[in-house]
């Protein structure tokens, strides 16, 4: 068998699979990991594409195309989000899934990494069309999902109304209910208090730990949010209400900002009355490139990949970037960030909170027994601190930044798993 691994694809380059082997080559290098292991944990255990045919509203049929792909699965069952998104490929949805593999090693939950994807622009469908499109995708990879096998959630425009479609879809097809085939489900099918908002509370978590770490006092630290889905959103009401100053958000149709500080309450208001943070009142308009170098302490990217570049990682204002998005920081951003002494919290630490509470969600329904909100954000708390303190110390012995020490504790917990498992047959 050959061990040797090509890296003349893997300069820092714009294709996210490319940045995702990338990551993994520079700390295999760091922590001395085996070829062997470095080649198997380079490549996706599983690669599923499917053909969604859907009969549209107006009678059309429409053919769309969907991805689910199981990186690894050494420490447990794979888990990882479903995104309904234009601009979805099958290389997205590898790095997506190398990336889960990652974050639940670092906050030590036993699963591996998965991600799924239907190119498609759910803004433009009727409910009733995506629900046709969630039920038949559901069907279509239901060969390799299950609550001991893989367990999809919610991602960029997926929500708890479409993982209510996926646990009910799965569940007619065994003849009985399965909440524990999907987390981020509504309340009253087996979701989990606090899953809504519990990426942005584990954001929020880590980035306390980094204000301590680096000594800026919280209270009045003004915070820019890119991004406002269930992570951005959340993320700026939290941390409103933590003391901190929120003073820009953007959505992808543009934001708004006032050094003086913006209405975090008020600017959700408007956003779920209109779809859009634009035009929020007490504000000035700005772009989402004036956003991410906007004066501020924390940077919070909470929308798409690559929006971290060698252009404008030098502009960047922020003393510390949370990665509530998956991606947001190209290689060449990062080195450029560091060098500069920003701190950045990679997203496999910053945004992890939410796979959390959704390990959290499966525990509770595969037990038949559910927890207070309170008892699960101590949990969560717990978790995403520990995780910290874990990639800071790492970090530091070997003189990297954040991602480099996340990375060192995520793949050198996969790579024992995957050794002491050995190979089969
Ligand atoms: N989509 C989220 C992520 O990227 C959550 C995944 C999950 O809960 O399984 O981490």
């Amino acid at each position: 068998m050959s061990t040797s691994i090509d890296r003349s694809a893997t300069q820092a380059s714009e294709n996210v699979w490319e940045m995702a082997k990338h990551q993994l080559d520079e700390v295999a290098q760091l922590i001395g990991l085996s070829d062997a292991i470095h080649l198997y944990l380079r490549q996706p255990k599983r690669v599923l594409e499917v053909s969604v045919p859907v009969r549209m509203d107006d009678g059309r049929f429409r053919m769309f195309t969907g991805y689910r792909v199981q990186h690894n699965m050494s420490r447990g069952p794979a888990k990882g989000g479903i995104r309904f998104h234009p601009d979805v490929t099958l290389d997205e949805i590898k790095a997506l899934a190398m990336w889960m593999t990652w974050k639940c090693a670092l906050v030590n939950i036993p699963f591996g990494g998965a991600k799924g994807g239907v190119i498609c622009d759910p803004k433009a469908m009727s409910m009733q069309e995506l629900e046709h499109l969630t039920r038949r995708f559901t069907s279509e990879i239901s060969i390799i999902i299950g609550p001991e096998k893989d367990i999809p959630a919610p991602d960029v425009y997926t929500t708890p109304q479409i993982m209510a479609w996926i646990m009910d879809t799965y569940s007619m097809q065994v003849g009985y209910s399965v909440p524990g085939v999907v987390t981020g489900k509504p309340i009253a099918i087996g979701g989990s208090l606090g899953r809504d908002k519990a990426t942005a509370r584990g954001c929020l978590y880590v980035v306390d730990e980094a204000m301590d770490v680096l000594g800026i006092p919280i209270e009045g630290a003004r915070v820019a949010v890119q991004g406002f889905g269930n992570a951005g959103m959340h993320a700026a009401t939290l941390m409103a209400e933590r003391g901190y100053k929120i003073v820009a958000v953007s959505d992808s149709r543009g934001g708004v900002a006032n050094s003086k500080g913006l209405d975090a309450r008020g600017l959700l208001v408007h956003k779920l009355q209109t779809g859009s943070v634009v035009g929020f009142a007490g504000g000035e308009k700005i772009t989402n490139k004036d956003l991410l170098e906007y004066e501020c302490d924390v940077l919070v990217p909470a929308a798409l990949e690559k929006v971290i570049t060698r252009d404008n990682a030098p502009k960047i204002q922020a003393k510390i970037v949370a990665e509530a998005a998956n991606g947001p920081t190209l290689p060449e951003a990062d080195a450029i960030l560091h060098e500069r002494g920003v701190m950045v919290l990679p997203d496999i630490l910053a945004n992890a909170g939410g796979v959390t509470v959704s390990y959290f969600e499966w525990v509770q329904d595969i037990g038949e027994n559910f927890w207070e909100e309170d008892e699960i954000n101590a949990r969560l708390k717990q978790k995403m601190t520990r995780a910290f303190r874990e990639t800071y110390e790492h970090a530091q012995r070997h003189n990297v930044n954040m991602r480099g020490g996340a990375y060192a504790v995520a793949v050198s917990r996969v790579a024992e798993a995957t050794k002491l498992r050995g190979l089969y047959p």
